[in-house]
């Protein structure tokens, strides 16, 4: 868990990452595969800090790290999003500006790149919040995002998983199940923005939509209070608003961010059954990340430094 409380010169900028949550150990993760996630972590937070350091939005800068998360195949979302029931690729997503509390969400597309850029082009480009199925990825198609195959989302290890998890292969042992990627920045103007991407849950149905695309569920940015970007067993992340309720706690109970984060993930998330954890980030810079599994991918820059972390603390 960390958090930090910070004064709050105007200006500052934060961004923090979360590359998915889960039971692994460090037994799971040998230091060969951990160099390999610090690699990833830290290039994906550079993505979106550069936009913050020139004085660019939050909005991009969420968009810019959860873009280069989705190219990477080492998690959930974009290349190497986990396979449903059926063995197919079916993506979530979703965008918020905490600024005008703008949003936008794609959920089970399957052929556009990047996801989080068609949740954003939805928020910018349609008078809708979310766009579900084929409409989604044609609506992608039609501004200009660029589009793949179902190959292209594919790899050799969410096939495998894939193959573990219908008893093809014996012994399902994976680490990666839960690879959702997220994004939360405060940039140089005071602006929050939250941003979250998924292929979901390995052997879903097919249609199964997360919490990720969910506003409110997975993803919300308010200026007033904070923004967040959850990943875990997503069905109780919607019966629990959770991220929504981080923000409402902030709002209503006027309590520090990382009472408020403590409260949801520990208390009613853990109480209901449900795993994973949040990055968070308030209008003054302080920031939260929080998980009740043993492991979470995480990284976040600040003027004073960028850190990494894989492990409960
Ligand atoms: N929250 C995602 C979902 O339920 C999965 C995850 O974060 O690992 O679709």
């Amino acid at each position: 868990m960390e958090n930090v409380q910070t004064a709050t010169p105007n200006g500052k900028i934060v961004l923090l990452i979360h590359g998915g949550a889960g039971n692994f150990k460090e037994s799971d993760l040998g230091p060969d595969q951990q160099k390999i996630y610090e690699k990833y972590l830290r290039e994906a937070v550079e993505e979106g800090y550069k936009i913050l350091e020139v004085g660019g939005s939050a909005l991009d800068a969420v968009e810019a790290s959860v873009k280069f998360m989705e190219d990477a195949p080492l998690f959930n979302a974009g290349k190497g999003s986990v396979l449903n029931k059926e063995g197919h690729v079916e993506m979530d997503a979703s965008i918020m500006s905490g600024k005008d509390l703008k949003a936008g969400a794609v959920a089970v597309v399957r052929h556009v790149k990047n996801p989080i850029s068609a949740a954003k082009i939805v928020m910018e480009k349609s008078s809708h919040v979310m766009l579900a199925g084929n409409g989604a990825d044609e609506f992608a198609q039609s501004m200009g995002l660029e589009m793949k195959d179902e190959s292209y989302f594919i790899t050799s290890s969410s096939l495998e998983q894939w193959k573990k998890a219908n008893e093809l292969i014996p012994e399902p042992k994976d680490i990666n199940k839960h690879g959702t990627v997220g994004a939360v920045a405060l940039d140089q103007n005071g602006n929050l923005a939250a941003a979250t991407s998924t292929g979901g849950i390995l052997n879903k149905l097919p249609g199964r939509v997360g919490d990720s695309p969910i506003i409110g569920a997975g993803t919300y940015a308010d200026n007033n209070t904070c923004a967040v970007s959850a990943t875990g067993h997503g069905e109780y992340f919607i019966r629990l608003t959770v991220a929504r309720s981080i923000a409402a706690l902030v709002e209503y109970k006027m309590i520090p961010l990382e009472q408020a984060v403590n409260e949801v993930v520990h208390n009613r998330l853990s109480k209901l059954g449900g795993n994973g954890g949040v990055i968070a980030v308030d209008k003054n810079g302080n920031f939260s990340i929080d998980h009740n599994t043993t492991g979470m991918f995480r990284a976040w820059k600040t003027e004073k430094k960028c850190e990494v972390r894989f492990f409960k603390e």
